[in-house]
């Protein structure tokens, strides 16, 4: 593992970024010559030019991504031989983690321990895990009748587009590209306009490790552009998005209007958090609720944005739940000490501070935070913030904030609770702090969410799936159910 405790200042120094696409196994500029600045938000600097890739980038992308998958020279590659490649692409992943996250950070002002020691580790276990898998999926014989062969096998796809946001942008991309490469599918990833620099990196890095050139595409560009072109490319197969439930329904719109190709969408949330009367420890749920909506700044689509407490214990639990956000501070996300950076960029920035104010104007009580922060350096930051005397009907339970803004809320009974958490359009996940084990079962079921938490807050590897109910999505990212979003399932009748 690379070691966090070093000068970053100078590892930034030192650092050279590439902006350009990359496509068919070599960094092109776009076709129109166009670039966009890339600026951290930890002091306003701009880190590169960055390739402002159009329709004309796509179409190119495409076509040498359909090419590669029909010559077979990947997607009909051994599934042994393809694992090696992947575990190869992890490797170097692992090998580049300095670099690695030193983009991430610099690119969207997360704390730099956060970024090595999370983002780079998982990224490169999540290709590690599918690659693994690969050679271990198993198809099918069907119950047929005697005088004939029923076969059911799983192909890869096709061409495969690959959406995602800024929030964990190498994270979010591996999760798809994993599954998605694995089966044996040719991609073209279009990073966030936010956080290209990781991916148009970690392209290189798929090609060094022996992934053919065409069959791993990076296409940086806007989503009215380049993710508005991917959405209604006539000969891109799947469409596989992590980002906003607004951007996904709009993704079902290209879908629909054009070949009706797959839409897996990982959208938004609002989580509830729900700690009962009997959690068998208090400070443990404050910790777990302050961590659950300032890790990565509250940038996270499972960020437990609405803790419901139940009524007899709020009066003991408000200040260890103050207690435990005062640990997290605003600070130079360079700094290996730091665990709370700088907000994405200035719209994300003032998003925040404006449902702040509006909690504010709806009656709710600001008990902690509130304010910008550390503006000296010229970066973009803001104090995690509680508000209690939240009513789940307020646009500031509603509407995911996407930043480190709590709405505490408070509940009487069981039934209440499930109520209150279910009322929501997401779905993404929940929690339960309970020392009941009835209870905790009973709530598990009842909430309509694709993840449930006990005694905890945001467990998850590679083992099990990660999804939304409702308008936070379909599909799932991770585990071998996320194989079947990058595979078509086939039935092959032999007559014997
Ligand atoms: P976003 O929807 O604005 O953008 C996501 C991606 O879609 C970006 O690459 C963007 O350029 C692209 N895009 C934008 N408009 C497009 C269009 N018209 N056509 C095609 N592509 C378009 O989301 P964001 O602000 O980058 O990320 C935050 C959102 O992501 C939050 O809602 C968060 O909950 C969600 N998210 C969900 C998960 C999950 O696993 N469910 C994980 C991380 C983030």
């Amino acid at each position: 593992m690379a070691e966090l405790n070093r000068d970053w200042h100078k590892e930034r120094a030192a650092l050279q970024i590439q902006g350009k696409a990359f496509i068919n196994g070599e960094y092109v500029p776009a076709v129109s010559g166009k670039t966009f600045p890339c600026i951290s938000p930890i002091n306003g600097e701009v880190l590169v030019e960055v390739a402002s890739c159009d329709v004309a980038d796509v179409n190119v992308a495409v076509l040498h991504a359909r090419q590669s998958f029909e010559s077979g020279i990947w997607s009909r590659m051994a599934p042994s031989a393809r694992k090696k490649v992947m575990i190869r692409f992890a490797d170097l992943i692992q090998a580049n983690a300095v670099e690695l996250a030193l983009l991430e950070t610099l690119d969207v002002g997360k704390p730099i321990r956060d970024s090595l020691n999370y983002d780079v580790i998982n990224a490169a276990d999540s290709i590690r895990w599918c690659g693994e898998a690969i050679d271990k999926v198993y198809g099918e014989v069907a119950a047929t009748a005697e005088s004939e062969i029923g076969l059911v096998t799983r192909e890869p796809i096709g061409v495969v587009a690959i959406v995602v946001p800024w929030n964990f942008p190498l994270l979010m991309a591996c999760w798809k590209l994993g599954p998605a490469l694995a089966a044996g599918n040719s991609i073209i990833l279009k990073p966030s306009e936010k956080s290209p620099l990781t991916a148009i990196r970690v392209a290189q890095l798929a090609l060094e490790a022996g992934i053919p050139a065409g069959v791993f595409n990076v296409v940086p560009g806007f989503g009215h552009t380049v993710g508005q072109a991917m959405g209604r490319h006539m000969d891109i197969d799947t469409i596989a998005f992590t980002g906003s439930t607004r951007v996904a329904k709009q993704l079902l719109v290209y879908s629909g209007e054009s070949n009706m190709k797959r839409v897996w969408m990982e959208a938004g949330g609002k989580s509830p958090n729900i700690v009962f009367a009997d959690a068998p420890d208090l400070k443990a749920a404050a910790e777990g609720a302050a961590a659950g909506i300032a890790y990565n700044q509250g940038e996270v689509c499972s960020a437990g944005s609405r803790l419901l407490v139940q009524r007899s214990i709020f009066d003991e639990f408000m200040p260890l739940l103050v207690e435990a956000m005062n640990e997290w501070k605003p600070g130079d996300p360079l700094d290996p000490e730091t665990n709370f950076g700088a907000m994405v960029d200035r719209g994300q920035l003032e998003t925040v501070l404006n449902y702040i104010k509006l909690g504010e104007e709806e009656g709710a009580r600001l008990v902690s935070g509130g304010r910008q922060a550390l503006q000296n350096t010229g970066g973009l930051f803001v104090e995690p913030t509680i508000f209690s005397g939240v009513n789940n009907a307020m646009k500031i339970a509603q509407e995911e904030i996407f930043g480190p803004v709590l709405s505490v809320i408070v509940f009487d009974e069981v039934d209440e609770a499930i109520r209150i958490a279910n009322d929501s359009l997401y779905g993404l996940a929940a929690a339960i702090w309970t020392s009941n084990l009835s209870k905790a079962h009973r709530v598990a079921r009842a909430l309509k969410s694709g993840s449930v938490w006990v005694n905890q807050y945001d467990m998850g590897d590679m083992t099990a799936p990660f999804g939304g109910y409702k308008q936070s999505g379909n599909g799932r990212d991770k585990s071998l159910h996320a194989f079947h979003k990058y595979s078509e399932l086939k039935a092959t009748w032999i007559k014997i």
